[in-house]
């Protein structure tokens, strides 16, 4: 989510005291620079990456080495990338993959999906119902306040109706969804197997069609000559190379597992968010775009963030450490004290703003409460929920003052008295009287031992700032022109479209989008 309603900024904070040799060019002097100024990405030796990779200064200076030619490069391995390299090959292009992960990490985010949202005029096999183009723009407009470029996001969501076909010549199976909370059966479309799936289909498609795909192949950079993209600097284990290209997509996620990054933004509050996915999403090549000149677009603080268990691990915890509880019960922070309204919508169009909301509590940690009327009605946790058999024991168990948080839940229960079921399938009405924050629908008192309690903290799952891009996916640089053969695809270009909120299974149709046209793009103006 967006924070604070800020406004896309043209101010790119870099840290002071740190001295990158991967990023060698001019020291930044102050904690917020202009664009202009703009010089290096924080420190990426204190990032935990995953592989711990680290440049040598040498490779600015390996000019000398080996070097290739490909028509089309793709710097990274999920979804928008894999899009991207396919479309490019229809092309007729030479085309390469350049992913970061080992193979059996490949993908990215993607690794972690289940559907896509896509624009469709009627029922089928597989949607539950129609859902056309101006009920997505609005439902978009809904969570975001409106997109930053709605040209793209009508795109988008245009062309979002083709991605089902698309997705099926490349080999991809649907599959009926789920049951589970977030009621997407009618907008979503749910591919068979997850996105593990879904990538090992489009790996094996770039396969039979003659892509090259290179693992722990780590980009950190790009050569742009008067705005031409020439070819990109990566390093492969310990060994740097140039590889030249006709053209380049840079499709490799935002910056939300760079911890330092966020921290420019969040401060210390950074330190307790949980990325839920890949390490490998780290930004450098996003930076490494700025530094020659890209314009930037979206909040820098703002990202898609949820609630998710605070005992999850720190990076790539995926799917099952997101917790569904809110709606069916109260959440205070570690004050013991409720901060917003846990039944405000229905959760598909909620869920994304609970990261940033307990992102700004104290100690960017919070817990919900329900009890033993509600605990199996929203899918299992992934961990076990502390238990008690009374409130002041339930907040002993958590760390919290059992006075304050027993009068928290005595206020909120006679709040809610008058409410004695819920109906999750919509806004019930059941809401709490007087009161704040009051809880607006589903608010049924909690009041039937055993009581439980799930520590929650900011799962970040995607950060919104990157390149602007034009409606041919085509980098723009920081004089409104595009660079001449440089296009972008997925997380990496998601704040045209994304200022805050978010709708659920958006994310893939971005890249599967941006990615098609991308790829396509690149290919057509490689061959000439
Ligand atoms: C737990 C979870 C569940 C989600 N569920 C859904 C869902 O069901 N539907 C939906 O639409 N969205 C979902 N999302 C969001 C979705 O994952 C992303 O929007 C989407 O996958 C982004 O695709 P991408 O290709 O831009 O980035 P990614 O899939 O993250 O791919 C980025 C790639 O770039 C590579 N890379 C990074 N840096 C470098 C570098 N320097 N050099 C080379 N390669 C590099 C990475 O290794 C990776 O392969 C989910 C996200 C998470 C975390």
């Amino acid at each position: 989510m967006s924070a604070d309603g800020e406004q896309q900024q043209q101010q790119v904070a870099v840290p002071t005291s740190q001295v990158d040799p991967f990023w060698p060019r001019t020291e930044a002097t102050g904690s917020s620079v202009s664009i202009d100024e703009i010089t290096r990405p924080p420190k990426m030796a204190t990032v935990q990456v995953g592989d711990g990779v680290q440049f040598s200064p040498s490779l600015y200076e390996a000019h000398t080495m080996k070097t290739d030619f490909f028509d089309v490069i793709v710097v990274g391995g999920g979804n928008a990338a894999m899009c991207a390299a396919l479309s490019a090959r229809r092309t007729g292009a030479r085309v390469l993959v350049l992913e970061r992960a080992t193979e059996h990490m490949r993908g990215g985010n993607t690794r972690h999906t289940r559907n896509i949202r896509c624009s469709h005029v009627g029922a089928d096999q597989f949607f539950s119902g129609p859902y056309g183009e101006e009920e997505y723009l609005q439902d978009l407009i809904g969570v975001t306040g409106g997109p930053a470029n709605l040209d793209l996001a009508k795109l988008a969501i245009r062309e979002s109706s083709k991605l089902p076909a698309w997705m099926s010549m490349h080999g991809v199976y649907w599959q009926q969804p789920l049951n589970g909370t977030l009621h997407l059966g009618r907008t979503n479309r749910w591919f068979l197997g997850g996105g593990k799936a879904l990538l090992n289909t489009y790996y094996r498609a770039a396969a039979r069609m003659g892509i090259t795909v290179r693992y722990n192949a780590n980009v950190g950079d790009l050569i742009i000559e008067n705005d031409r993209f020439e070819a990109v600097k990566l390093k492969v284990g310990n060994t740097e190379e140039i590889i030249r290209g006709g053209s380049v997509v840079v499709a490799c996620g935002g910056y939300e597992a760079n911890i330092e990054w966020l921290k420019l933004h969040w401060g210390d509050a950074a330190d307790n968010f949980v990325i839920r996915g890949t390490p490998y999403n780290d930004g450098r090549v996003l930076a490494a775009l700025l530094e020659h000149g890209a314009q930037t677009i979206g909040d820098p603080k703002g990202f898609h963030a949820i609630a998710v268990d605070a005992r999850s691990p720190k990076f790539d915890g995926g799917i099952v450490t997101r917790l569904d509880a809110i709606p069916f019960g109260i959440v205070v922070n570690n004050q013991a004290r409720r901060f917003y309204d846990e039944g405000e919508e229905i959760w598909p169009k909620r869920y994304a703003i609970w990261g940033g909301l307990i992102a700004r509590q104290p100690g960017q940690i919070a817990f919900c409460i329900v009890d033993s009327k509600t605990i199996r009605k929203f899918l299992p946790p992934m961990f076990k929920p502390y238990e008690a058999d009374s409130l002041e024991a339930l907040a002993f168990r958590l760390g919290l003052d059992p006075n304050v948080f027993v009068s928290t839940v005595t206020e909120y229960n006679h709040a809610a008295a008058a409410n004695k079921e819920m109906c999750m399938e919509r806004l019930d009405g059941a809401r709490t009287q007087g009161i704040t924050p009051p809880k607006s629908n589903w608010a049924i008192p909690i009041d039937r031992p055993p009581f439980y309690g799930l520590p929650l903290r900011p799962g970040i799952t995607f950060t919104y700032m990157g390149v602007t891009i034009d409606e041919k996916t085509r980098v723009i640089n920081q004089s409104g022109t595009p660079f001449q053969n440089v296009y972008a695809a997925g997380e990496i270009m998601s704040g045209n479209i994304l200022t805050k909120g978010y709708l659920g299974g958006f994310g893939l149709t971005i890249g599967a989008v941006f990615g098609v046209l991308a790829g396509r793009e690149a290919g057509t103006n490689a061959r000439g």
